[in-house]
């Protein structure tokens, strides 16, 4: 079983609008709600690969009661620490072909919540034989939170792959206990080495000899249409895709993580894990759901996805 952590977790809400005015009232008819969050977004997509899963993670509130109901409604198992202040809901208007965004930044947590949430951490790590940690650090909690759980998990031999950006994913790298799998975009490569890196191949191996790489085991830059640029060990590989007609690209990078990381827990071969990454991601942009896959469509885009050794 995957044990995949969100730790600031959210009801997404979209509003589709025709039209969208300022300072003035906007009815809406249809309104679209789910569990939201990246976390959950790979918890989705590993249940729908057929992979058992447990979301974890903190809730609070009458939004994490629908959070929950969601979850179950999906048959995903879930255990989460209930905290004392309410999740947080996210908005996206949708209007005259753009999507503007209102995102509430959630909960603080308190110290007591912290420590307990890694106590829960610890005891999960007994039912599960990889992790995925995904998204932003609830206020309140350490910038080294995410740092904690690896070297927790580090101790009981449980992998983890972890999707995070900025300071909690530079403070992940920066000790011993390494994540075994990290998966930034180039946008989160550039903001981690404070330079803008390119797509060019040179360019990215250069970008991965930093410091902050040393002992992770598989660093794969995804590239959004351009696939991955992708690092395991001392091999470099450069992962295309087909090109493909995009419906929604929002919660490709959280589909590449499950496709992953259950390809991972297969103890499949690299090249098929790489593939499986793609695919699932792929998959995700073809559909109108944010972190959802149809896995019928599996094959067929597993066979056009190219690995080649650098
Ligand atoms: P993130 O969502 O974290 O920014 P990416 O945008 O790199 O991640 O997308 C992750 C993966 O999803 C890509 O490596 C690719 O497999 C797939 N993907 C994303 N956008 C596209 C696209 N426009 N065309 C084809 N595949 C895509």
């Amino acid at each position: 079983m995957i044990l995949a952590v969100t730790m600031n977790p959210s009801v997404d809400i979209s509003y589709p609008l025709h039209e969208f005015k300022l300072d003035a009232v906007n009815r809406v008819e249809t309104v679209r709600k789910t569990a939201g969050g990246k976390g959950l977004n790979v918890a989705r997509v590993i249940a729908q690969m057929g992979e058992k899963v447990l979301a974890t993670g903190v809730l609070g509130g009458t939004i994490g009661d629908y959070i929950v109901q969601e979850l179950n409604k999906s048959d995903i198992s879930n255990d989460f620490l209930n905290i004392e202040r309410e999740s947080r809901n996210c908005i996206a208007i949708l209007h005259e072909g753009m999507q503007t965004e209102i995102l509430e930044s959630g909960p603080t947590l308190t110290k007591e919540e912290g420590a307990d949430f890694l106590g829960k951490f610890e005891d999960l790590l007994s039912k599960v034989s990889l992790v995925t940690i995904s998204g932003s650090l609830p206020k309140g909690l350490p910038a080294d939170y995410y740092q904690q759980m690896i070297e927790i998990s580090q101790r009981k031999g449980i992998p983890v792959i972890l999707d995070s950006s900025g300071d909690p994913l530079r403070k992940a790298l920066l000790y011993k206990e390494k994540p075994f799998a990290i998966k930034p975009n180039i946008t989160e490569l550039s903001q981690l080495l404070g330079m803008k890196v390119d797509s060019g191949i040179r360019h990215l191996q250069q970008a991965l000899d930093h410091e902050l790489f040393q002992g992770i085991e598989w660093i794969v830059v995804s590239m959004a249409s351009e696939g991955a640029f992708v690092r395991i060990g001392a091999a470099d590989y450069r992962v295309t895709i087909p090109k493909i007609e995009v419906v929604n690209p929002v919660g490709s990078g959280d589909a590449t993580v499950a496709g992953l990381a259950v390809a991972l827990n297969r103890n499949q071969p690299a090249t098929a894990v790489l593939k499986t990454a793609m695919t699932t991601g792929m998959l995700n942009t073809i559909e109108a759901g944010t972190g959802s896959i149809n896995m019928t469509k599996f094959n067929q885009y597993f066979d056009l996805v190219k690995v080649e050794k650098i």
